[in-house]
């Protein structure tokens, strides 16, 4: 059976959290899209961990860990994040790359900071990972798959022609040094023989797994919102971070998708640019920002604090549709027990008319939050196992986003840690 976690807003939902409890008995975890632009935090027995490009069945003895073709793969940052596995007391994580995933070269993140610098105050508050530049290049069909590592002639003629063309921008635009594609060559080259033993056919392995009926994951990074297709464009992310593209990214039959888990947070975080309808500032926005998460709202890549807001019911809805939710997992309920009152919004109001469809961004630009207040439960939630047990208001709380999302919440997380869950 193949599940797929996935966001159902900007990202930063808890996935991690979510993963980390199902791969817990997957037999396989892939990473299909994005890169090491995001992170995940995982509380578990081994402590606390930062995952960013590594998948988070790593903590499994049992599970293999799966980089699927469509990531933007950072080989420095792989070996990085497998040292850090290691010294935190994970021996051996089985982990394979595809072999036609393509490589996020040093140039990308040079582009993506030159381009950042250059945009000033026009900026999409990049984390400068080099995800844009490296998917431009692939549909471009000037990236360089981790496959040609094997052949120094490709290799050496795809590098120079690719520093070909961005020479010029880095030269004529951004006015920076010239790259050197032999440097470069002997950069990426030194990784191929630490990575080779890595690297397979995932495709033929998966689809094996799959008629073999293994219990597989498919893990998203980031959430609906931030899909280029279908999110707040241009502030979105490069690859597809909807379910459906797990099938692409991953390389897995279309209709091997049975469960999609769309996890979604009882208030609302954002990180980088773009409207944002629900957006609370102030003191207000510290105090929830503070008690949000398990150590705040605070990038887990980049540590900056994220944009805070209440439960955004329009985005949500819209975000579990364009996931094909079987399930909302819905997360970090505990953090607002301090609150007497809690706003959810429930509808836009645009140009005087009050919506539930989620708009195109400059239509989203002008939205104004529609707020339904409803009780507060005012007490700490954790630590309880049973969705009966939970205060009639958390409860409320649940049902009513529930009814307005149109999908079912199964899942209730009251707590960073992996037992804190409800099964409803
Ligand atoms: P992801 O990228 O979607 O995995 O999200 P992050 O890991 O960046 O952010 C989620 C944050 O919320 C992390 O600090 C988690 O430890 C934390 N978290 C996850 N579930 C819960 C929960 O139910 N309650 C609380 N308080 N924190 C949670």
């Amino acid at each position: 059976m193949v599940k797929a976690i996935v966001g159902a807003c900007w990202g930063d939902e808890g996935k991690g959290k979510i993963t980390d409890m199902l791969a817990s008995n997957a037999d396989i975890v892939i990473r299909f899209q994005g890169g090491s632009n995001a992170g995940h935090t995982i509380i578990n027995d081994y402590g606390k961990f930062a995952l960013h490009q590594m998948p988070s069945g790593v903590f499994n003895e049992n599970t293999v860990n799966i980089i699927g073709p469509g990531v933007a793969f950072n080989i420095p940052y792989f070996i990085k994040e497998m040292n850090y596995l290691k010294e935190n007391g994970i021996k051996n994580p089985k982990v394979l790359i595809s072999d036609r995933v393509q490589l996020l070269m040093p140039y990308h993140i040079l582009l993506d900071t030159y381009e950042e610098a250059r945009l000033a105050d026009k900026k999409y508050g990049s984390t400068k990972s080099g995800i844009a530049p490296f998917y431009s290049d692939k549909y471009a069909k000037t990236g360089i798959q981790i496959c040609h590592l094997f052949n120094e002639e490709i290799l050496r003629e795809r590098i120079e022609a690719a520093c070909e063309i961005k020479n010029v921008l880095i030269e004529h635009l951004y006015h920076m040094p010239k790259l050197n594609p032999e440097e470069i060559f002997n950069e990426v080259i030194q990784y191929r023989d630490l990575i080779a033993p890595y690297i397979i056919n995932t495709t033929e392995y998966l689809n094996k797994a799959v008629k073999e009926g293994k219990n597989i994951l498919l893990e998203g990074q980031l959430g609906a919102l931030k899909d280029p297709d279908h999110g707040i464009f241009p502030m979105t992310t490069s690859s597809s971070t909807l379910a459906g593209f797990g099938s692409i990214g991953a390389g897995l039959p279309a209709h091997s998708i049975e469960k999609v888990y769309t996890v979604a947070k009882a208030y609302s975080s954002a990180v980088g640019e773009g409207a944002f309808v629900s957006e609370i500032f102030g003191d207000e926005a510290q105090e929830l920002r503070l008690r949000g998460g398990d150590a705040g709202e605070f990038g887990a890549t980049t540590g900056r604090p994220r944009r805070m807001g209440w439960f955004d019911c329009v985005a949500t809805r819209y975000g579990c549709m364009l996931q094909g939710t079987t399930d909302v997992a819905f997360t970090a309920i505990d953090v607002l027990g301090y609150l007497d009152e809690i706003p959810v919004c429930v509808g836009y109001e645009i140009d005087g008319e009050v919506t539930k469809e989620f708009p195109v961004t400059p239509l989203l630009e002008k939205a104004k939050p529609v707020y339904k207040v409803l009780p507060g439960w005012k007490c700490d939630i954790r630590g309880i196992s049973k969705y009966e047990d939970l205060p009639e208001n958390a409860r409320n709380y649940v049902e009513f986003i529930e009814k307005e999302l149109g999908f079912p919440i199964t899942i209730v997380s009251n707590g960073p840690k992996r037992n804190e869950i409800i099964f409803r």
